[in-house]
């Protein structure tokens, strides 16, 4: 048995929360610090199927990357799907801790294992934060294809396509925002990245790469950042082989190829 207090600690140490965004919701956001727990579940989203997993498992404590909840609200009752996933989990002594946009931009946090994932080792943030180690994406120099790329992502993050807004075949500069990092193209453009590897983008975000020559890939948010909740896991019940850790099982992408 481990108290959630305990386990918190490990977490914010493995991803240090002042990293977070400021329009971000993290920590933990339910329960008690001092409540005993003899398993952990880790997931990339907190929806019913995923609740219901963990209620069956008996789980004390849900590592979630996107918050919940996230934004605040004034009703928790059982007439909406948020309502109810919350009172499952209150109901069922659950706690939940997310530590999101402060695990995608730490030290050997997300988007640093996508980059390590391909075969890079030295990195840098592509936007720094002042006096933190780490910050919004990873950036490396490489020598590759976009073709050569493609190709490792693939094997990565066993995909078998990829969408992607194709630059200039030869890539000089990699980087990675995991999740929705359109809005970091321009930016990264900047930085002299010509190609931009993140979850997803709108139809407007891939014409500003394809005007700007930019490689931009597309891998999907789910597989830009469930992997690393996998990773997540072993972390945990590395530093507690006395609890029972696991990714969850049922969890799957609500997208599909049709
Ligand atoms: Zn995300």
């Amino acid at each position: 048995m481990r108290k959630v207090s305990e386990i918190e600690q490990f977490l914010c140490e493995m991803s240090p929360l002042p990293l977070a965004e400021s329009w971000d919701n993290v920590g933990l956001l339910i329960g008690r610090r001092s409540a005993s727990v003899n398993k952990v579940m880790t997931c990339l989203t907190l929806s019913p199927d995923v609740a219901e997993e963990a209620c069956a498992a008996g789980v004390g404590l849900i590592v979630t990357h996107h918050p919940f909840p996230f934004k605040p609200s004034s009703k928790y009752t059982d007439a909406t799907v948020e309502g109810r996933l919350f009172l499952r989990l209150i109901e069922s002594g659950i706690a939940v801790f997310s530590s999101h946009t402060a695990f995608d931009g730490a030290s050997e946090g997300i988007n640093e294992l996508i980059l390590r994932g391909l075969g890079f080792s030295e990195m840098e943030p592509i936007t720094q934060r002042d006096g933190l180690i780490g910050g919004v994406g990873r950036m490396t120099r490489g020598d590759l294809t976009v073709d050569q790329i493609l190709d490792k992502l693939k094997g990565f993050l066993a995909l078998k396509q990829i969408s992607i807004v194709k630059g200039k075949p030869k890539v000089r500069k990699v980087g990675v925002v995991c999740g929705s990092g359109g809005d970091f193209i321009s930016t990264a453009h900047a930085k002299g990245i010509d190609c931009f590897i993140t979850g997803e983008a709108t139809f407007h975000h891939s014409l500003l790469a394809r005007s700007l020559g930019m490689n931009l890939i597309l891998v999907g948010h789910y597989f830009s950042e469930r992997f690393a909740m996998e990773i997540m896991a072993q972390r945990i019940g590395v530093k507690f082989p006395e609890i029972s850790v696991f990714a969850s099982q049922v969890e799957s992408d609500p997208l599909a190829l049709g």
